[in-house]
């Protein structure tokens, strides 16, 4: 044995990952938590979901169908797709690191963007390949930026659109002229988890694009409009080619059946998504005027979360409004690892968590 170490070891550049720390959950001593540090909705599933989740708690002891057939399907019909081009997954989060070793080997290259999603990052670089990563400006994709970063070496292109955590969006015909760009060979991956929410005549998810080109591949989840992160839910929408290879390495059984079951009764219950919709497009138009009117700035957000910037002031900056609302029970998400080292990231949530960190914020700005 050539190469011999005392231990195993692991392949070269898997030690240099930063693991991904999830939002925070808990603020110490505060009874009463509000948890706005994951964009998870404040509505919960659809009741039609836990109805199937509950009756599918009476069959634990068989496989789930290792095709997710029922899920497929009720996401084909709801959205006007070919059941054969769509694979789930164990939430997106699977499908990204699915993607990743079909396509990437050491050598290769991977485009992020600056304040892209970690995800992409840590799937990249768990392959052995290269992120590359692209300027944003004021926030927002740029698509000349990322034309710039492509190589030879370049094999994947990952865009969250809408942003997190920016909440910005890149219009369709933005979307398009980079497509047409992008040698042929490149997968353009557009991350859609939260287009549910998203209310603007010049977006598209990708749905279109996905259709009429064999390099583009659309992912989306269940973890944030549908209420269903606890289940881990994802899917993905792409060319034949595409779905085939990443179903050939996936894991057999990757959905549980009671996601299966709970999702598709879910993606059926589009009254539930719009009202989800609802509550989102109010508050995501109040908290940022509310915000606004302090004298912070907000970034305009299509999501269903802000992106917070507090003032360069000492006792004023975000870490400092981050203690402030967490000792009020407040829990936001910190934003440095994004490239936002005086930001913090505040998810939607119930009328009454919304008006609790307004009026703490006012409070913090010294306003009341
Ligand atoms: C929340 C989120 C996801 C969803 O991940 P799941 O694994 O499906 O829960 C994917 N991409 C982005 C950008 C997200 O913010």
């Amino acid at each position: 044995m050539s190469s011999a170490s005392l231990k195993p070891m692991p392949r070269p550049g898997i030690l240099d990952i930063a693991a991904y720390v999830p939002g925070k959950e808990h603020a110490p001593g505060v009874a009463r938590v509000f948890k706005l540090s994951s964009n998870e909705t404040p509505l919960g599933p659809s009741p039609k979901a836990l109805d199937a989740f509950k009756q599918s708690a009476g069959h634990l002891e068989i496989y789930p169908d290792g095709q997710a057939k029922l899920l497929r399907e009720a996401i084909a019909d709801v959205h006007g797709l070919n059941a054969a081009n769509i694979i789930c997954g164990n939430g997106s989060d699977e499908l990204l690191g699915l993607l990743c070793h079909v396509y990437l080997g050491p050598g290769d290259e991977g485009i992020i963007t600056e304040h892209g999603f970690l995800v992409y990052k840590i799937q990249i670089m768990a392959c052995g390949a290269t992120p590359v990563v692209a300027k944003e400006n004021d926030c927002r994709v740029d698509v000349d930026a990322i034309l710039a970063a492509v190589t030879d070496k370049t094999k994947i292109v990952f865009i969250a659109n809408p942003g997190n955590p920016t909440g910005t969006y890149v219009p369709a015909s933005e979307i398009r002229r980079l497509h047409a760009a992008l040698p042929p060979h490149v997968i353009l991956v557009l991350d859609g988890a939260y287009a549910e929410y998203v209310r603007r005549n010049d977006y598209e998810a990708g749905i279109e694009l996905v259709s009429t080109s064999r390099n583009v591949v659309m992912t989306r989840t269940f973890s944030k409009a549908y209420g269903l992160a606890a289940l881990r839910i994802g899917w993905a929408y792409g060319p034949a080619e595409i779905i085939d290879a990443l179903n050939r390495i996936r894991g057999p059984f990757n959905l549980n059946a009671p996601a299966i079951s709970a999702g598709a009764a879910a993606m059926r219950d589009q009254d539930f998504i719009r009202q989800a919709v609802d509550h989102n497009t109010h508050w995501i138009e109040r908290l940022s005027e509310a915000f606004t009117q302090l004298g912070l700035k907000v970034t305009p957000s299509v999501a269903n979360f802000v992106l917070i910037h507090f003032p360069d002031t000492d006792g004023k900056r975000a870490a400092d409004a981050d203690d402030f609302l967490t000792s009020r029970g407040y829990v936001l998400r910190a934003v440095r690892s994004y490239g936002f080292d005086n930001a913090l990231r505040m998810s939607v949530g119930s009328e009454e968590a919304n008006l609790g960190v307004i009026d703490a914020l006012t409070t913090f700005m010294g306003r009341s």
